[in-house]
């Protein structure tokens, strides 16, 4: 595997263990589709073959960026990266991206929302009245990740929902809803005019695809993604 030297231009805090790493690959054309992840690799590591992280940026945008949860070795020494620091990477690989022109039904949990979030800035880029949902769960209100950039979003394109469902909070604002993600509301009244998007843990993932099975979804309107550790 070739690797890349990629520069740290800016490191954005999303929640206390979440951080975003905006970066370039000087003197090379970085070219990925929505969606895709990277290998990122540090010299004398307990994992010499790397470590994956999902792009969070979208290909239309200046800056590549990964959104990081602070949970080992890997992940800490990213959360450590600075202004001007560089780091390792592969070319983006995978095949998460539907690509397809129906309605989006998006299912995330906490920093599983990078991949989606890709996916989703590149259709509103392409076309402004996508039509789209996302199912956000995160533990706490101050533990979404990209919350500004969700509101600003929600403001700016009518055709995109977002609804929030917080897992680990006595009170949440009326806006968002405690308990797990509501699959009856995401999958509604036709199943299979939708694809559906799903991005975390295993455990999650595999809770959330059976989930939608049992409503009637196809296996084949569904992709995946799963941040294995
Ligand atoms: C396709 C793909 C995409 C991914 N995208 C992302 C992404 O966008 N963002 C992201 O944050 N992650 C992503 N991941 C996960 C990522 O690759 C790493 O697995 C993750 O960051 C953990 O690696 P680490 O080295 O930081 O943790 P590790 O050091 O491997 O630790 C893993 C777990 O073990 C526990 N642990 C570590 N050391 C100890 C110890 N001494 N005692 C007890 N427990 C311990 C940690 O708490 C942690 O829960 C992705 C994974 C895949 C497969």
């Amino acid at each position: 595997m070739e690797w890349l030297t990629a520069k740290v231009l800016r490191v954005r805090r999303e929640t206390d263990d979440i951080a975003t790493i905006f970066f370039t690959v000087p003197g090379r054309d970085f070219h990925y589709i929505a969606g895709q992840y990277i290998t990122v690799f540090f010299e004398q590591s307990s994992t010499p073959e790397g470590k994956a992280y999902s792009l969070s940026s979208a290909p239309y945008e200046k800056l590549l960026s990964i959104t990081v949860k602070k949970v080992g070795e890997y992940s800490g020494r990213l959360h450590a990266l600075r202004e001007g620091d560089s780091f390792m990477i592969s070319e983006a690989y995978g095949t998460f991206n539907p690509q397809t022109t129906k309605p989006l039904a998006c299912i995330s949990a906490g920093c599983g929302l990078a991949p989606i979030w890709s996916v989703l800035k590149n259709e509103l880029h392409r076309n402004t009245s996508r039509r789209a949902q996302l199912f956000f769960s995160n533990k706490t209100v101050d533990s979404i990740p990209f919350f500004d950039d969700l509101n600003a979003c929600r403001a700016a394109h009518r055709s995109v929902k977002i609804y929030h469902y917080i897992t680990r909070q006595h009170d949440v604002p009326a806006s968002m809803k405690k308990g797990r993600i509501d699959l009856d509301q995401c999958v509604g009244a036709a199943p299979n005019e939708v694809a559906y998007l799903i991005c975390g843990s295993a455990d999650f993932v595999r809770d959330m695809w059976r989930g939608l099975v049992e409503r009637g979804v196809d296996g084949g309107s569904i992709s995946t993604e799963t941040f294995f550790e």
